[in-house]
């Protein structure tokens, strides 16, 4: 059957190749040890999973309102105001099929064909696909490690043409894990003024900052970059909600309609019964993030402290997300246990095949020198998967 140019243009996940084989050598019954994960490793609290029994048991089994329940849009708007400092109604917001539909459903009600958007490295994988997939163009800026991997302003600058209508930032980042500091995006913000550009601002690391890191919305610095910005967050990372499929997008009034015009015709609403549970995650007063949070900061710093007393390995400290991304490229164009490495690709899958430790290679995030080491399970298999990654480069 023929396949859309569309679908052509998509590759399979470039990152999924070290996954799979992992999985592969597990079910063979190796003991891997799997920094590869994308979600976090606990489970999402009860009183979450309570609130979703309770309203599927009272009836809550049928559609609501496509941008999803006035009483969710009401907690995430008086959650933007209490923690971020915005003022959203709730017909400024659309609740979607998590925080990935809601970068797709954005891109696809604000984006047109020529448009341009600046992507700074190194990026979440699906940034560039679903730039692609709305017709318009990636112009991807390589940062510098010596900026922690952050877009500088003379590189933003750079980097704007008269077809730029975006720029999307990730901050805390997947795959960096580092955060931009108030006076950073402070200075960002400044380089936008006067222009047509639109900011994507994907927060769902939102909640997990580490180190004393104190996170800012970008559309809460100030009047303009309210304006011109998208705030995009979910439950998936914060909650540990990630099977629950529910984000939302925030921002003014005409692109927030143009999404749920199309989501009336592409999902319609988020799962009914979620959306009740979503409502008890935001207005929890238990403290279960700041749990989760604690545990986080602990692995990421010893993780980071490991990483850097290898030799040939080096990282910043994590201030955000649950990533260490190490540089490891002082190891390329060497040969370990027969194997050679020549870049991230072949770094990741020899460390696999020889030490059973699954990392994530950097290319697919546009950064070559790096891997991605994710502090998402045990402090037992962090220390192991260490040990083994320790050994193996000795
Ligand atoms: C995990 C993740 C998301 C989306 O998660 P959902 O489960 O779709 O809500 C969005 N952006 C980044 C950078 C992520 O790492």
């Amino acid at each position: 059957m023929k396949i859309s140019q569309r679908a052509q243009a998509v590759p399979p996940s470039a990152t999924i190749a070290v996954t799979t084989r992992a999985k592969q050598m597990k079910a063979e019954g190796i003991d891997v040890v799997s920094f590869a994960a994308g979600e976090p490793d606990f489970d999402t609290p009860d009183f979450v999973k309570d609130a979703a029994i309770k309203a599927m048991k009272a009836g809550q089994t049928g559609y609501t309102a496509t941008p999803g329940t006035i009483e969710l849009r009401k907690a995430i708007a008086d959650k933007l105001k209490t923690e971020n400092g915005l003022d959203y109604t709730p017909d400024q917001i659309v609740v979607n099929i998590g925080a990935k539909h809601s970068v797709y459903e954005s891109m696809q009600a604000v984006l047109d064909p020529g448009d341009e958007v600046i992507l700074p490295t190194p990026y979440w994988v699906t940034y560039p696909e679903t730039i692609k997939l709305a017709g318009a163009t990636a112009v991807i800026v390589e940062t510098k490690k010596e900026n922690s991997y952050k877009i500088t302003v003379e590189e933003l600058t750079a980097a704007i043409t008269d077809k730029t209508a975006m720029l999307l930032l990730n901050s805390p980042s997947n795959p960096g894990g580092f955060t931009y500091t108030p006076d950073e995006l402070k200075a960002i913000a400044k380089v936008l003024e006067g222009t047509n550009i639109m900011v994507l601002s994907d927060e769902i690391y939102e909640r997990l900052v580490y180190t004393g890191t104190k996170f800012i919305s970008f559309a809460a610095l100030s009047e303009d970059a309210y304006n011109r910005t998208l705030t995009i967050n979910g439950l998936s990372k914060a909650f540990a909600m990630t099977g629950w499929r529910l984000g939302y997008t925030a921002g003014p009034l005409a692109p927030i309609k143009a999404m749920g015009r199309l989501q009336s015709h592409m999902t319609q609403n988020p799962v009914t019964f979620a959306q009740s549970a979503a409502i008890a995650a935001l207005t929890d007063k238990t403290g279960a993030v700041e749990t989760m949070r604690v545990e986080f900061e602990k692995r990421g710093k010893y993780m980071a402290k490991r990483l850097n007393s290898i030799s040939g390995v080096s990282c910043h400290q994590p201030t955000g997300a649950f990533y260490c991304f190490p540089d490891v490229s002082a190891h390329y164009n060497k040969t370990i246990g027969g194997a050679e490495i020549t870049d991230s690709m072949s770094f990741a899958k020899a460390l696999l095949e020889q030490a059973s430790v699954a990392v994530v290679p950097g290319s697919p995030f546009g950064a070559p020198d790096n891997v991605r080491l994710s502090f998402a399970t045990s402090m037992e298999q962090i220390e192991k998967g260490l040990d083994r990654l320790e050994k193996w480069l000795s």
